[in-house]
């Protein structure tokens, strides 16, 4: 069952989650809460590479890391290092709707010529980078959810 919970208000925040970086993050985020200075990141934000979206958070609040669908496979190296030297103790994991790397299928042939196009790819090496990636995608995100 997928519960999502609107943030319209400080009292909207789950009590555990108040007074700590993840609140931090929904009032910033959705309540345009002031900036405050961090001089070292207090968590670990994961979200889509999806241009239309993005964050209001202050300077050195956060590491972010963007990947496609949000999926943080390959990034245990960056994951570990937040927070091993950067001292992170919470990590939020942001989705949104409408995620084009979902459904990849449906835009294969879209990816291939456009790396034809905007790359000058060869469409053999296109389709095999395209096949490749599309099915670690989804055994990731098999993994995921
Ligand atoms: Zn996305």
């Amino acid at each position: 069952m997928t519960r999502l919970i609107e943030v319209n208000g400080r009292e909207d925040i789950l009590p555990k989650y108040r007074n700590t970086p993840i609140g931090l993050l929904l009032e910033y985020q959705n309540l345009n809460k002031t900036f405050s200075a961090y001089e070292k990141p207090r968590m670990l934000i994961g979200m889509c590479m999806d241009n239309r979206k993005n964050l209001w958070v202050p300077d050195n609040f956060a590491y972010i890391i963007r990947s496609g669908g949000a999926n943080l496979f390959y990034h245990e190296f960056q994951v570990s290092y937040a927070i091993g030297v950067g001292g992170v103790q919470h990590i939020a994991l942001i989705g949104h709707t409408n995620c084009e790397m979902v459904q990849l299928e449906e835009r294969k042939d879209k990816f291939i010529n456009g790396l034809a196009i905007n790359a000058g790819w060869e469409k053999d090496t296109a389709q095999m980078h395209s096949k490749t990636f599309r099915l670690f995608l989804k055994l990731a995100m098999r993994w995921i959810f």
